[in-house]
């Protein structure tokens, strides 16, 4: 899990608007981010889906972590509508780097 995590905080937390030059989180305690919240599930999602369509991964990735996720009700997510969930903001991004570090291993 370590290996994931620092792969998306070179590449995805580095870019994130919620972080500050040295790419550290700005979030306070009270807020969370999804993608450390769900990282069990964001892997799982992409590891069992290889299909090269990004936004059927996308789809699938709702179907399994917004269902779970406190934000979302009645299948609308009050964050995702403001562009202030970085896990659907840079999903792609997120798949990516979770492929890269399988490529890496196997
Ligand atoms: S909000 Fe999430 S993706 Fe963005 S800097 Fe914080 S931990 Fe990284
Ligand atoms: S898009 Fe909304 S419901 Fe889905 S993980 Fe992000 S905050 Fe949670």
């Amino acid at each position: 899990m370590d290996k994931y995590l620092k792969a998306l905080k070179q590449n995805v937390c580095a870019i994130c608007v919620d972080s500050n030059e040295k790419g550290g989180c700005t979030l306070n305690e009270k807020e969370s981010c999804a993608v450390e919240l769900f990282l069990p599930q964001i892997i799982s999602v992409v590891q069992n889906n290889d299909s090269d369509d990004i936004q059927e991964l996308h789809n699938k990735l709702r179907e399994t972590v917004c269902v779970q996720c406190r934000a979302q009700e009645n299948g609308n997510c009050y964050l995702r509508e403001d562009a202030n969930c970085s896990l659907d903001r840079y999903f792609s991004l997120i798949a990516e780097t979770i492929r890269r570090v399988d490529e890496e291993i196997t």
